[in-house]
């Protein structure tokens, strides 16, 4: 990382919007030892550093598949620590203190599915979400100018009434600070958007908003699925539409923004590399397709908070500050945020 002097040589120097980061993959590893430690958690490195490099990525340290590091380290590793009422009160409010303190970071909508951080079951949902709630508000009552809301996802490999239910959660803490629900998790042969059609239409007559992990992997059809039965108003990740120019036609149209998450997709092979990352960022600036910048999982890719990958791409001359400025403008406007601070839920 190139050192900087103070803050005025840090690039960007205007306040961030994050609208993609998953609450597992936000929380620093100091903290996950920390979490770990005040409950006795048994941990698969005993040395903190070792710890740290077991549970990050970096472009040069890429998971083999996205596929392995989800089956390995991220769902039987981090989902388990940062399970518990205790955990997640604690990582929500060290998540958006920091990203204000240390990141410039003014708004950020944090998502998880709250029935992958209650041990699985153990736990009742609603104990789980209060304590994400009052983490956010003990944040929102520290910083003044911290906009922040919270989207369930739910998952691909779960069937429909475990989703359902997750659904009726969002409806129900709605005017606390559940903002949206996305449809998360890899391709899965028992999962069809078609299916959601009916759960989707209530959660948006509710006031929940809608965003789909989607064009990630494998190939863009779910984004069409996406937007055709869930009327998907963002899309996580995205990428794969730059290699399908009917579908770049219809996000235009219909305004639809793209969550994209590029030091992600290198990390976990998404994308091959810097050059096929650039293609498809240029092809969407060309095609005037409405994209943000976000960092997906910015505590566990080396180096990969917001701040940071805004000022990757800038290197490698890939988006040029004008450009990088107009992805944040439109992470601010698309957010599903209602309000500034507390006020948005009061
Ligand atoms: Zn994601």
């Amino acid at each position: 990382m190139e050192e900087y002097k103070n803050q005025t040589d840090r690039f960007p120097s205007f306040p961030l919007a994050e609208l993609h980061a998953h609450l597992g993959t936000s929380i620093n590893p100091a903290i996950y030892w920390q979490i770990a430690h005040a409950q006795g958690f048994k941990l698969p490195k005993k040395e903190y550093r070792e710890f740290m490099d077991y549970i990050t990525l970096s472009p040069d340290k890429k998971a083999t598949t996205y596929m392995k590091y989800l089956k390995d380290i991220y769902h039987p590793l981090l989902d388990k620590l940062s399970s518990g009422t205790y955990a997640v009160e604690k990582a929500v409010y060290e998540i958006l203190s920091g990203a204000y303190r240390s990141n410039s970071i003014t708004l950020l909508e944090l998502r998880n599915n709250p029935m992958k951080h209650n041990h699985e079951g153990q736990e009742d949902l609603d104990h789980i979400i209060m304590a994400m709630l009052r983490g956010m508000e003990r944040a929102l009552l520290e910083f003044k100018n911290l906009s922040s809301g919270i989207i369930f996802c739910l998952a691909r490999e779960f069937n429909y009434e475990k989703n359902e239910i997750i659904v009726e959660k969002a409806i129900k803490y709605r005017r606390r600070g559940i903002v949206g629900i996305d449809f998360a998790g890899p391709p899965d042969k028992s999962f069809h958007f078609k299916d959601y059609k009916k759960l989707a239409q209530k959660a948006k007559r509710s006031g929940l908003k809608i965003t789909s992990h989607a064009g990630e992997v494998k190939d863009a059809n779910d984004i069409w699925e996406a937007i055709e039965y869930v009327d998907s108003s963002r899309i996580g990740h995205g990428i794969l539409a730059a290699y399908d120019k009917k579908l770049m036609k219809e996000l235009v149209k219909k305004n639809i923004v793209l969550e994209v998450c590029p030091l992600s997709n290198i990390s976990t092979s998404a994308v091959k590399n810097v050059e096929e990352l650039k293609f498809i960022l240029r092809t969407f600036v060309e095609n005037k397709v409405k994209f943000t910048i976000n960092s997906d999982w910015p505590e566990t890719i080396q180096s990969g908070h917001l701040w940071e990958q805004f000022n990757f791409l800038r290197k490698n001359n890939i988006l040029n500050e004008e450009e990088l400025e107009r992805c944040n403008k439109i992470a601010f406007q698309s957010s599903f945020i209602p309000g500034v601070g507390l006020n948005a839920y009061l």
